[in-house]
């Protein structure tokens, strides 16, 4: 944006000896399930140093286990709600709970963490000049009145509703991103990720995909919620991280959506989860929750021009994936 001012002095690392080639990034919410992904990906680069904030809520040590003890890689226990104090070069930002029930389990806590943790993130971007990403969601977009949803589109969102902590959360999160690029000159890279499935998703934490894997492995009927025919966009975690460190290594400041185009209906998704996974599962229907968005498919247009990236892993590829990881924490063998 040519009406922003100039950025403030780059991060002092940049100009020290030692980190001269070497970048610092801090991932928030690095304990959860796309931020260790991403953590993953960031630490096979010999160059990058990985500091992960985290306060545990959904996330969990675990899913960081074979980097704690590493030189280059420093976990710790902090809320984004309070100050933090490091000294970074890029902040990819993700610490918010991204599950319906846990989100709305302490809707004010989530509207602080969206509101309160970006704002921080933000002050501390501008104190160091750090470049931020925030992953924001195609919730932003609520019940579209559009279909497929590209950035353009300003959103059908409830403000008062049980999901209104979450996707309004997200907005001012949005708006505050480009208030401090505008006012301070800060770099910033929004991410509007669309639903994403893959190893190390919480197995309860109501989620559809980890709902149907999990309830196939235990040989519980699949729960479909009416009226079934809602449909969703799922993209492989691999993926999305790949989209992540495209958009943050890019020039575009976004938003920009990342997300797998194949669309499903939650039915389709049950039977596909059947075939696969347990062909002697049963499918029910179940009531839904308020609010739930009918249709959801990302536009990638902008991603396919401005990153060059588009999804690769279709549904059906990354769904034996998951199954893996999940037989394990389950404890469900292989039948042969
Ligand atoms: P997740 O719940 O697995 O990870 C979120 C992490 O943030 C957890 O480790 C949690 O402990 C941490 N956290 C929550 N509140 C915090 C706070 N106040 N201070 C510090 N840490 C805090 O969720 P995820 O699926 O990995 O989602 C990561 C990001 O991606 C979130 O910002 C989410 O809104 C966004 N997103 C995810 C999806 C998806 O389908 N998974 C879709 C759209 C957007
Ligand atoms: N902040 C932070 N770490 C920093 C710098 C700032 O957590 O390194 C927080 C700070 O506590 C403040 C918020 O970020 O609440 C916004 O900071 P900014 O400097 O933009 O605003 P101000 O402090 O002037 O309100
Ligand atoms: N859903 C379902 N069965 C479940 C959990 C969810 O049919 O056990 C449906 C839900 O009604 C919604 C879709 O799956 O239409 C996606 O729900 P999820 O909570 O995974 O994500 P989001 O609503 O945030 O896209």
């Amino acid at each position: 944006n040519s009406a922003a001012k100039q950025p403030p002095n780059p991060s002092p690392l940049r100009f020290s000896k030692f980190f001269q080639s070497n970048m610092r990034i801090l991932v928030t919410g690095g304990a959860g399930f796309i931020g260790s992904h991403l953590v993953d990906r960031l630490m096979e680069n010999e160059k990058n140093e990985v500091i992960v904030v985290d306060n545990y809520f959904t996330g969990s040590k675990d899913n960081l286990k074979r980097w704690i003890g590493h030189p280059r890689f420093e976990l710790i226990r902090h809320d984004v709600t309070e100050t933090l104090l490091v000294e970074v070069d890029q902040i990819y930002h993700l610490a918010c709970p991204a599950s319906p029930i846990f989100y709305k389990y302490n809707p004010v806590k989530t509207i602080k963490t969206n509101v309160i943790g970006t704002l921080n993130m933000l002050g501390l971007a501008k104190r160091v000049g750090a470049r931020i990403l925030l992953t924001s969601t195609s919730e932003v977009y609520g019940d579209p009145l559009i279909h497929p949803q590209d950035e353009s589109y300003w959103g059908n969102v409830n403000p008062i509703g049980v999901r209104s902590c979450y996707d309004e959360g997200k907005r001012v999160a949005e708006t505050l991103m480009f208030d401090y690029h505008r006012q301070h000159g800060i770099e910033i890279r929004i991410a509007r990720i669309f639903n994403t499935y893959g190893p190390r998703m919480n197995i309860d934490d109501g989620r559809v995909v980890s709902n149907f894997i999990a309830q196939a492995l235990r040989n519980e009927p699949l729960t479909v919620q009416a009226p079934g025919t809602q449909t969703r966009s799922f993209c492989y975690v691999s993926d999305m991280v790949d989209g992540l460190i495209r958009l943050m290594e890019g020039e575009n400041t976004g938003p920009i959506n990342i997300g797998n185009p194949g669309e499903f209906t939650m039915l389709e998704l049950a039977e596909n989860v059947k075939e696969l996974i347990n062909p002697d599962v049963k499918i029910t229907m179940v009531e839904n929750t308020p609010d739930d968005p009918r249709q959801r498919k990302p536009d990638i247009t902008k991603a396919k021009e401005l990153l060059g990236w588009e999804p690769k892993i279709k549904l059906r590829d990354g769904l034996p994936l998951m199954e893996e990881d999940f037989r394990q924490r389950l404890g469900v063998p292989r039948k042969n």
